[in-house]
């Protein structure tokens, strides 16, 4: 039976290789998670404005968010709940550019995020700026890399002036300090010919790079989880996690049960 089932969904899978495989490379990073993608009017074809960036150098073309203010709190579990960005000190009225060319997906109050300016950009990564005083862009508008969106502001769950920065691939968040040396104000070597946030992060793990990642690649069932608080907790979706571990959504866990997370 279980040999027929995969037979069937091999059979599937060749199907949708061939009608799809001429024109387009299908990646597990190509794939958006819906449920997490921010889908506006007119967005694609917005983005389809800007040229095209080769995958490979796309994270070396971000500006170092948060103009050389010093970070006040890092991306990482922060007193019992996890802190999915890097904090800037920053001075009532500051002006926050862009870090990248993209599409205004949001730019409205957000829950604990005060004043929120989230930005759509090629390779399914979004920036998120955050406990802004004032917009200086709307959701729709396209946005130039260095343009200015908001002014700093200590908005929504905010102690003091700074902007709280997220970067996100796919809905999922991925520490900043990945990407940008903010001492230094440039971009990591690492992040260098890097095509994705994931990427970039399975070639710094190795390494044994210190910094949290919101992601961990496999995650042990504690008590009280489900797939609905799981999937709450990292960002994701209930049908990723069943696709990523081949159970169904209304799956039993057990307590220690090792779940894929990417
Ligand atoms: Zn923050």
């Amino acid at each position: 039976m279980i040999v027929k089932r995969v037979g069937i969904f091999c059979l599937l899978l060749l199907a949708v290789s061939v009608a799809f495989g001429q024109s387009k490379m299908v990646t597990a990073l190509d794939v958006p998670n819906i449920e997490q993608t921010i889908n506006i009017e007119g967005f694609t074809a917005a983005l389809d404005s800007f040229p095209r960036s080769a995958q490979k150098g796309y994270l070396e073309q971000f500006l170092v968010p948060g103009n050389d203010g010093y970070i006040i709190s890092r991306f990482g579990p922060r007193s019992g709940r996890m802190h999915y960005g890097t904090d800037i000190k920053m001075y009532k009225g500051d002006t926050v550019v862009a870090t990248q060319s993209g599409v205004i997906a949001r730019a409205n109050w957000g829950h604990g995020f005060g004043r929120l300016v989230v930005i759509q950009h090629r390779n399914n990564i979004e920036t998120y700026y955050a406990h802004l005083t004032k917009f200086l862009k709307e959701k729709g508008d396209t946005v130039e890399k260095g343009e200015p969106i908001g002014l700093a502001g200590s908005t929504g769950r905010a102690r003091g002036v700074h902007l709280h920065f997220e970067m996100r691939e796919n809905g999922k968040p991925f520490d900043p300090e990945l990407v940008f040396d903010f001492k230094e104000e440039k971009i990591r070597d690492d992040a260098f010919n890097t095509e994705s946030l994931m990427a970039l992060h399975k070639k710094l793990k190795p390494k044994g790079y210190s910094t949290n990642v919101a992601v961990p690649e496999y995650y042990k069932v504690r008590s009280g989880d489900s797939l609905w608080v799981i999937s709450r907790k990292f960002k994701t979706s209930i049908t990723e996690l069943c696709r990523l571990n081949n159970i169904a959504e209304n799956a039993v866990l057990q307590i220690g049960q090792p779940l894929r997370m990417y």
